[in-house]
């Protein structure tokens, strides 16, 4: 493709704005042409900051426009489904911010798409990939340099939700990036999973908070992922590894430690974008330019975004019969295999 990868973006939410004000402002190779939102006010507004983008009354207009080069996909998340299955009947990459679809058959009917295109097209946002630290993380794992993983534990602490914020959440929106990184990180899928509720966290209300879930991989692996939302502390994400010969853990990102007072300190994140904003960064920086090179997509694909969904719904239901539930996934179609995929 000659000259930026012209942008439409679906949903002018809050991530929405943060990836607009990404590729217009940090990154390179990509321009914002084409907006919509459910709040036409909204969409107005968001196009009145940019150069030369036009606001749209539907998400299937954005994605028809002949200024489109490639679509962003920002909207709430039983709308992906729709969008992403447009942007793939029109030969478009997509960028779908998680969830891929809130179903498991609405994931597989974008598979088939995808399938049918004979392609990938679609790059889903789980930008934990991106991160250095994880990535520091992958690399040891690879390298061998602590033998095989046997275990990983994955922490997600946030200081506080919102009053809307259910159970089941800690799962779907929560653990579902402790999911997907976790099957990068091991190169593996999920075979099962329990959900654990311990003494509940009494600034949680109703919730049951926190929750610890420990999931199989095929070859054995155990992974125990901890979700504390209602910590205060801070925006704290944790990862070890226990391997035959050693341990990797997560460094601070960009962490100073400082002595003063007979005390050492060192100051947590307070949310995931001031945690994870490197990471965000890159992921659509990778994107533009898998898209510039005529690529499609090469990061977190459809099928990621399926495995998270069918971990996800597997463990939804273990937190509510107590029970181990299996991990079952369909055949991985060929378009899916190599990359950075397991
Ligand atoms: P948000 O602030 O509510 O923004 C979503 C926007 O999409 C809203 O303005 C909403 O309009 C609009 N919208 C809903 N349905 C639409 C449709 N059919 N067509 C066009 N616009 C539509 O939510 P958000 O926090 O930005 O989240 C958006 C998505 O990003 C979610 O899937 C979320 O899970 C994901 N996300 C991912 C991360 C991450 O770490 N990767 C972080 C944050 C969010 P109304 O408000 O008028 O309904």
């Amino acid at each position: 493709m000659s000259g930026s990868v012209r942008v439409g973006v679906v949903g002018t939410g809050m991530i929405g704005q943060d990836h607009i004000r990404r590729i217009t402002q940090v990154l390179s190779g990509a321009d914002v042409t084409a907006v919509t939102d459910l709040s036409a006010d909204l969409a107005q507004q968001v196009a009145a900051g940019l150069k030369d983008a036009t606001v749209h009354a539907t998400g299937q207009d954005v994605i028809g426009n002949e200024n489109v080069d490639a679509v962003l996909v920002t909207s709430w998340g039983p709308t992906h489904e729709e969008y992403v299955l447009a942007g793939i009947a029109a030969g478009k990459p997509v960028f779908c911010e998680k969830p891929l679809a809130t179903t498991q058959r609405a994931c597989r009917n974008i598979i088939d798409a995808e399938v049918a295109a004979g392609r990938r097209l679609v790059q889903v946002g789980f930008m934990r990939r991106y991160d250095d630290a994880y990535r520091g993380l992958k690399n040891v794992i690879e390298a061998g340099t602590i033998g095989a993983p046997l275990m990983y534990y994955s922490g997600h602490r946030n200081p506080g939700v919102p009053d809307s914020y259910t159970t089941d959440m800690a799962i779907v929106d929560t653990a579902v990036h402790d999911f997907d990184v976790a099957r990068w990180l091991l190169a593996e899928e999920f075979t099962g999973v329990q959900v654990l509720a311990p003494r509940r966290n009494r600034h949680g209300g109703d919730l049951q908070d926190p929750l610890l879930m420990i999931l199989e991989t095929t070859s054995g692996v155990l992974v125990s992922v901890e979700t504390s939302v209602n910590i205060r502390y801070g925006y704290d994400i944790r990862g070890e590894v226990v391997g035959e010969d050693g341990t990797a853990a997560l460094a601070d990102r960009g962490q100073v430690v400082l002595r003063r007072g007979g005390t050492a300190s060192g100051a947590v994140p307070q949310d995931w974008r001031e945690r994870f904003i490197d990471a965000y960064d890159s992921e659509l920086q990778d994107w533009i330019n898998a898209v510039s090179a005529g690529a499609g997509a090469t990061g977190p694909s459809s099928w990621d975004g399926y495995a998270a969904q069918v971990v996800c719904d597997a463990a939804v239901d273990a937190l509510h019969s107590g029970e181990r539930v299996a991990v079952d996934l369909i055949e991985k179609p060929a378009i899916y295999a190599g990359g950075q995929h397991p």
